[in-house]
């Protein structure tokens, strides 16, 4: 075991649970079940089939899925959805609503914009991406093939804390950095997606989760790859996948439902995790400055930043000699980021918030 594992504040990549990982470590050697190494199980064997089965069920019964979605794993990250969800939702002549909340929504809209006309129904530019908008700045057109948002956006640090859009347009939200923290209702959404390196396993696998109303509408003759129809009438092994990160995203969720307890339990304790740092900060005196306003302040990701770079970047040398990783914002912004992912544990938290008292103390 490795300790500094258990203070990776990194944004992601990021944290995995130490009985993952110690699962993970048997598996590269030899998967119980199969007797043979993770890294070269194939994606053919009735085993992988079995694997990706129960994680589906994960998914649903952890989030209470309704049973008209599909559950897909694909490669290529939320980048690749960024351009798989255009492609496959926005008809020619047609436009849809993106909300520009931070750094991976700009992306979003910037990649929409490829296949097709995007428009920006709201904007957080002018304030610095330091905060979200309320219900009734949003005006969303009924006219809109989907509506799209970032629940969470993780360069800034802000996340919503209600659904934003219309109930009689298509929801489509990337939850790369949220999902599995806190339970939503997936009966508003129509289209949901998230990488694993945030919380819930090693890059190389994102979740999609998209109802299949929606995959009626997609044009005739998308490349397979592309083609959500495809993917789904494979069952995820289109082609190769990546069977390492698909099974570590299975032990996760194992872990998530036995160890923790549920998305319910697992949302309390990042609520509790993420109140310990805001309180530190609100705490300080201005020594540490919160980026992102009060309200709109992600439980996944804390900002924040101390009077000068240069204090910013004592801290960071300091919280490295100390033992903690990871906690340096975002290369586009600078400052300090704590990503609390959902295998960051209260007790890492809790040593950072003292090291942070710690260090304030010593000026
Ligand atoms: C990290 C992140 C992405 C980028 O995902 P890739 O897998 O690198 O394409 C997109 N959206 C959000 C919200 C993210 O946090």
């Amino acid at each position: 075991m490795n300790p500094r594992n258990a203070l990776n504040f990194s944004g992601g990549p990021g944290a995995l649970p130490e009985s993952v990982l110690e699962q993970v470590r048997q598996a590269i050697d030899e998967v119980p079940e199969t007797g043979l190494s993770i890294l070269g199980i194939s994606h053919r064997s009735d085993w992988f089939a079995g694997v990706v089965a129960e994680l589906e069920d994960s998914v649903r019964q952890l989030l209470g899925l309704p049973p008209d979605f599909r559950v897909l794993f694909l490669q290529g990250g939320a980048t690749q959805q960024f351009t798989m969800v255009p492609m496959s939702l926005l008809p020619p002549g047609g436009f849809a609503d993106y909300v520009h909340s931070g750094y991976w929504s700009g992306k979003s809209i910037a990649e929409g914009r490829c296949s097709g006309d995007v428009r920006v129904v709201w904007s957080g530019a002018d304030a610095g991406f330091s905060r979200l908008p309320g219900p009734d700045e949003l005006t969303c057109s009924p006219e809109a093939a989907y509506f799209h948002y970032v629940s969470n956006e993780t360069v800034e640090g802000v996340q919503f804390h209600d659904v934003p859009g219309r109930d009689d347009v298509p929801r489509v939200c990337d939850m790369s950095s949220d999902f599995m923290s806190r339970p939503f209702d997936a009966g508003r959404f129509s289209l949901i997606y998230a990488h694993a390196q945030k919380n819930l396993g090693p890059a190389g696998v994102t979740v999609v989760l998209v109802r299949d109303a929606l995959l009626e509408r997609a044009p005739v003759g998308l490349p397979g790859f592309l083609d959500y129809r495809v993917q789904a009438a494979a069952h995820s092994i289109f082609n190769t996948p990546p069977v390492f990160a698909i099974y570590v995203v299975l032990l996760v969720m194992r872990w998530l439902r036995d160890e923790i307890g549920g998305v319910a339990r697992m949302a309390e304790i990042n609520q509790r995790k993420a109140s310990m740092l805001y309180r530190v900060i609100d705490g300080s005196d201005g020594f540490f400055r919160g980026k992102a306003a009060s309200v709109d302040r992600s439980l996944m990701n804390v900002s924040f930043e101390l009077a000068t770079p240069e204090a910013d970047r004592r801290f960071l040398a300091e919280a490295a000699a100390a033992g903690f990783s990871g906690l340096a914002g975002h290369r586009s912004l600078g400052g300090v980021r704590a990503s609390i992912y959902n295998a960051l544990s209260e007790e890492a938290v809790a040593r950072l918030c003292g090291f942070m008292e710690d260090f304030r103390r010593r000026g």
